[in-house]
């Protein structure tokens, strides 16, 4: 690789951020009104514009994905042994601890990363309440196979989608799967409202109890029905993501055109591979994962990782090191599932790039450089 460090650093996300101007016409209107929390109009808006636009039956905002992935836990009461991927950020597990769930983790398929739903079939046992998988990188699981196996246990099913805002499966949201999908809103995913999340769901009952849940269980003054907790969003995110969803068609437009400039440059490349998009699916480009493969490429993925950051330019190991594999997870693993080689594979091989909407075709030219010259 060449020895020329650039300047400015390129990281591998950059937040979309709306236009300031717009955005302090919206806080005049809260300094107005001091409704700045609780269920507030913009909160109100944002709720019914985003299930419009995501083609959902209902949504409930929340302060972060976290937050509502643990809500998502309580809402349909689950408990015992949970079968999900070793493959995601730590907090689609760690929300399983916190609910005294344990996880059971499952191997991930080798094209797209999902859960394997012949694997989540055979570490079923008698205290298997639920299934959580990951959209991993916004590639849709194997919904249809999920859900048969869900049904087939009598187990939910309830999705990570932190990954997979607005992809669709033949025009159909992927939140529209199992019972319940989580979504996150964070500074670095693809639609932020800083920090945020939501649960999708398709009931008006559990809609409901996910937002008496997120407000300490409160359904009047004096009434409580659960131990609820804190995880609302508040009207300055909301009134953020309001703004946020006139932009996210071009913003993914926009990922679009970088992820296929990837996919010009490092096409032939030996040892480099790339995920294609898949047939029938509206994809929402939030990552550039590529893999790795050190004995066809001639150098390990941690050493393109090092070389990249010599020259300013930080991509990511999402997802490294497996979750199934820190400290506090690792003793839970049983002989039956410890075996997980896809995850591992993966794990070793792969390598986030730099993509966000406003990268240029020259940066990401650059980047390429430095993976072509090895
Ligand atoms: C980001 C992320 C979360 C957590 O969301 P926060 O909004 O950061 O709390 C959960 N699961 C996955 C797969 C994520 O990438």
């Amino acid at each position: 690789m060449e020895s020329k460090k650039r300047k400015k650093p390129i990281y591998v996300t950059r937040p979309a951020m709306p236009p300031l101007e717009e955005f302090t016409e919206y806080l005049k209107k809260i300094w107005e009104n001091r409704t700045i929390t609780n269920n507030g109009p913009f909160h109100q808006q944002f709720e019914k514009e985003l299930a419009e636009y995501l083609g959902v039956k209902y949504i409930s905002l929340f302060a972060n994905g976290t937050l509502a992935l643990m809500t998502a836990l309580q809402t349909l009461r689950i408990t015992g042994e949970v079968i999900t991927t070793p493959f995601s950020f730590v907090a689609t597990t760690h929300a399983l601890w916190w609910n005294n769930i344990k996880p059971v983790f499952a191997d991930i398929e080798p094209d797209y990363f999902g859960l394997d739903p012949e694997k989540v079939e055979s570490a079923i046992t008698a205290q298997t309440t639920a299934i959580l998988p990951v959209h991993i990188y916004g590639y849709p699981c194997q919904v249809d196979r999920l859900q048969e196996i869900a049904d087939t246990h009598n187990l939910k099913l309830i999705y990570d989608a932190a990954h997979a805002f607005g992809v669709k499966i033949k025009e159909n949201s992927i939140l529209n799967y199992g019972d319940l999908s989580v979504l996150s809103f964070h500074a670095t995913k693809a639609f932020n409202t800083i920090e945020g999340g939501a649960i999708v769901c398709h009931d008006k009952k559990i809609k409901n109890r996910i937002d008496f849940l997120k407000n300490f269980g409160f359904v009047d003054e004096t009434i409580i029905i659960e131990p609820g907790i804190n995880a609302k969003m508040n009207e300055v995110q909301a009134a953020y993501g309001l703004l946020q969803l006139k932009y996210i068609d071009e913003y993914i437009t926009k990922r679009k055109a970088v992820a296929e400039i990837y996919r010009e440059k490092l096409y032939g490349i030996k040892g480099i591979h790339y995920l294609n998009d898949l047939d029938g699916v509206h994809h929402n480009y939030p990552y550039f994962p590529i893999l790795i493969d050190a004995r066809e490429y001639g150098k390990t993925r941690d050493y393109v990782y090092e070389e990249l950051k010599k020259h300013n330019i930080f991509s990511r190991r999402y997802f490294y090191p497996l979750i199934s594999q820190l400290p506090m997870y690792k003793k839970l693993l049983s002989a039956a599932t410890k075996n997980l080689p896809i995850a591992e594979r993966v794990a070793k091989e792969v390598l986030c790039l730099p993509l966000y909407h406003d990268l240029s075709k020259k940066e990401v030219t650059e980047i390429c450089g430095h993976i072509q010259k090895h």
